[in-house]
């Protein structure tokens, strides 16, 4: 394995989800070669360094992290490497760096991605859900309004919708999921790479029903399919809601708000909201 310090810069590195083995060759022999390592939590980085047989000076940076750290970090990057690893997983994935990142790249600085293990492509890939298209959404919102909001934003959305999740608020988050989206398969794929893995399916209402009698421990990646055939409202049905919509607002919004609903072309149900409005108006 190469010893020899590597060039300036700074060097993104994928550390594991749960277990050890997943560490790559390449994220091994980067933290060796690096002259620091950047990490949100010097305890848990020092854990893993231990594993790995490393010892290399930390650097606290975390979403906290204030301009001046920032700063001091960028300078250490011109002059030697400087590894940024995360508590697990991909950084900048839920995770910080993101500015560091943009910082450096304005800044000339050649920033290089070591990958490996992310829970959200470690669950797409097990869950059977689709995966030619998927958004990943980070966390839901922990209050209730603020939850039902983003998921009635999403709803449209044609892709698997993925989101982190963690186990005291999986129930909440599948019974808000039941009422808005209840025909859709939801997976629950928990404790990935660890010994007790498990990656679970049905209706959002059988989920909560499960975890509701079986709470749910550890670490949690949450799984909504994407709208489908059959959820696809029929021409009446679109009608009634269009026409009830047109109640309160106008054909644009009301237009916006069914689209928005099941996955509709916005064009074309504004033209349809302007026929029923005509139509009303002839009445
Ligand atoms: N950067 C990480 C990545 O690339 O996956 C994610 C960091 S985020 C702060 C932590 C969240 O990732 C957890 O709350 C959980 O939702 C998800 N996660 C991390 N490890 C996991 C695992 N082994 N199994 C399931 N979900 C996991």
């Amino acid at each position: 394995m190469e010893t020899q310090p590597l060039a300036p810069g700074l060097y993104i590195v994928a550390t594991p989800i749960g277990n050890l083995g997943d560490v790559t060759r390449r994220a091994v022999e980067t933290l060796g070669r690096c002259a620091v390592v950047a990490c949100e939590d010097t305890r848990v980085t020092g854990k893993l360094l231990n594993l790995l047989g490393l010892h290399k000076p930390m650097r606290r940076y975390d979403d906290h992290a204030s301009d001046a750290a920032r700063e001091a970090l960028l300078a250490e990057m011109v002059q030697s490497p400087v590894a940024l690893v995360s508590d697990a997983g991909t950084p900048l994935i839920s995770d910080p760096g993101y500015r560091l990142v943009r910082e450096a790249r304005a800044r000339g600085i050649a920033v290089t991605s070591i990958p490996g293990a992310s829970a959200v492509v470690t669950a797409l890939s097990m869950a059977g859900l689709p995966t030619d298209r998927f958004m990943f959404a980070g966390f839901l919102p922990n209050k209730d309004k603020a939850r039902g909001d983003v998921l009635t934003e999403l709803s449209g959305v044609p892709a698997t919708l993925v989101f982190y999740e963690t186990g005291p608020r999986l129930v909440a988050s599948l019974e808000a999921i039941a009422l808005r989206l209840p025909a859709r398969e939801v997976a629950v794929a928990r404790e990935l790479t660890k010994l007790h893995e498990e990656c679970r399916g049905g209706t959002a209402e059988e989920l909560a029903a499960h975890y509701t009698a079986h709470p749910a421990k550890g670490e949690i990646v949450l799984l909504i399919a994407p709208p489908g055939e059959a959820e696809a409202p029929d021409e009446d049905a679109v009608d009634a809601e269009l026409r009830a919509a047109l109640v309160e607002m106008s054909p644009s919004q009301a237009a916006g708000k069914v689209a928005k609903a099941h996955g509709l072309d916005r064009k074309a149900l504004y033209a349809r909201a302007m026929e029923l409005k005509a139509g009303e108006l002839k009445a």
